[in-house]
């Protein structure tokens, strides 16, 4: 049996508390395991499937729920991400797609995989890092100057800071130069209420596995009616396959855990506030510690990055020097802090209980005693 220690750790990690399993995803894991296990009815497309109701879920469901006019699973936000950029840099040798300077990483190399050059919008900065959308307009002018943009990508919030820009106004500034928006939201989507109709975007992202409590790996993508025949443009040789798709994407367990957990998804989307003033009270509890919380304040979003000087000098002295701070929470059982960050470091407060986070602020406050 292949242990895994962290189990009945409590996990702050900001890349799994949206992942967890619901008991009905558990159970889609066991039943639909079996390798390409969801192909026992298949036709030839995925989406098309109607046993596993598949079908509803992809055409209906989710269409609904991310506020587009069409919809496909993919295997992981980087890979909606790519579909999209690689669609609209066909035959575009010298194109741009504009990034929010707070992008995730797979952000810049899926643009990099799609040969589009890469146009920054710069953060204002610590402490706050926000994302202004004026700047795309300034950023736009200036490449424009230099290529054709494709694109236009706003990370919604940052995987980062956890903030939230005002995606909106970004939208309406994009359309005003004739660029798409898409929605990086694989912190949002499945977490708190977003629709891309209602930003303005024209294309919508999200992460299975890191915020719709499925196994994964597993994307969804949201686009605009506009955007299906280019981006979900035919094989030529086999007429009922979608090339960026290359053919099917999850193909097993991982949309089954998708489609068990989804009931729970859109109901906890509906408790987001109750999350935010969560968020907010353990941020506040922090810096009565002395480890201050930066980016949007007050905060929006469960993600949480936090500025802690006490704990870096700390480091300094300690005997196992940066990683004291990680082998201490490990001793008491709390997992999600990056093993040698100690100044700065994120972690996310989502579906934890707060009998958990006091826990949590009851250990920062000890392990601060035991070392001043
Ligand atoms: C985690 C993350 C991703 C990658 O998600 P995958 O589904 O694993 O590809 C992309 N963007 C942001 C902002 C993220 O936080």
């Amino acid at each position: 049996m292949l242990k895994r220690e962290t189990k009945d750790y409590i996990n702050i990690d900001p890349l799994q508390t949206g992942g967890k399993l619901t008991k009905e995803a558990k159970e889609a894991l066991l039943e639909w395991g079996d390798g390409y296990s969801i192909c026992d009815f298949c036709q030839g497309r995925l989406d098309e499937i109607k046993k596993p109701p598949i079908h509803d879920f992809i055409h209906q469901t989710l269409p609904e729920f991310l506020g587009c006019d069409v919809a496909r699973v993919t295997n992981g936000a980087r890979e909606s991400k790519f579909i999209v950029m690689h669609s609209l840099s066909l035959k575009k040798p010298n194109a741009y797609v504009i990034l929010d300077g707070n992008a995730h990483y797979s952000s810049y190399v899926a643009a990099e995989r799609a040969n589009l050059k890469v146009a920054e919008v710069p953060n204002t900065g610590y402490p706050d890092f926000k994302i202004e959308a004026e700047k795309y307009a300034e950023v736009i002018e200036e490449t424009k100057k230099k290529g054709e943009i494709v694109l236009s990508l706003l990370t919604y919030p940052d995987g980062n800071y956890g903030n939230l820009a005002d995606a909106k106004k970004v939208a309406k500034i994009c359309h005003e130069y004739d660029i798409p928006l898409l929605l990086n939201g694989a912190y949002a989507v499945g977490r708190m209420p977003v629709k891309m109709e209602k930003v303005g975007a024209d294309f919508i992202v999200g992460s299975g596995h890191k915020s719709m409590a499925a196994s994964g790996p597993i994307g969804v993508l949201g686009m605009k009616e506009d955007y299906a025949e280019i981006v979900l443009r035919k094989s030529e040789k086999y007429k009922n396959k979608e090339v960026e798709l290359l053919g099917c994407t999850a193909r097993g367990a991982t949309i089954m855990t998708l489609i068990a957990s989804f009931p729970h998804v859109r109901d906890r989307v509906e408790k987001w506030d109750e999350e935010v003033k969560k968020a907010r009270w353990f941020a506040s509890k922090m810096e009565e510690l002395g480890i201050m919380q930066l980016g949007d304040k007050p905060h929006n979003h469960d993600l949480m990055f936090f500025h802690a000087e006490n704990l870096y000098e700390i480091s300094k002295r300690a005997k196992k020097g940066r990683f004291f701070l990680y082998r201490e929470l490990k001793a008491k059982k709390i997992h999600g802090i990056k093993a040698g960050l100690t100044r700065y470091f994120k972690l996310s407060t989502y579906l934890v209980p707060k009998e958990d986070l006091r826990y949590v602020l009851d250990a920062f406050s000890e392990i601060i005693k035991k070392y001043s």
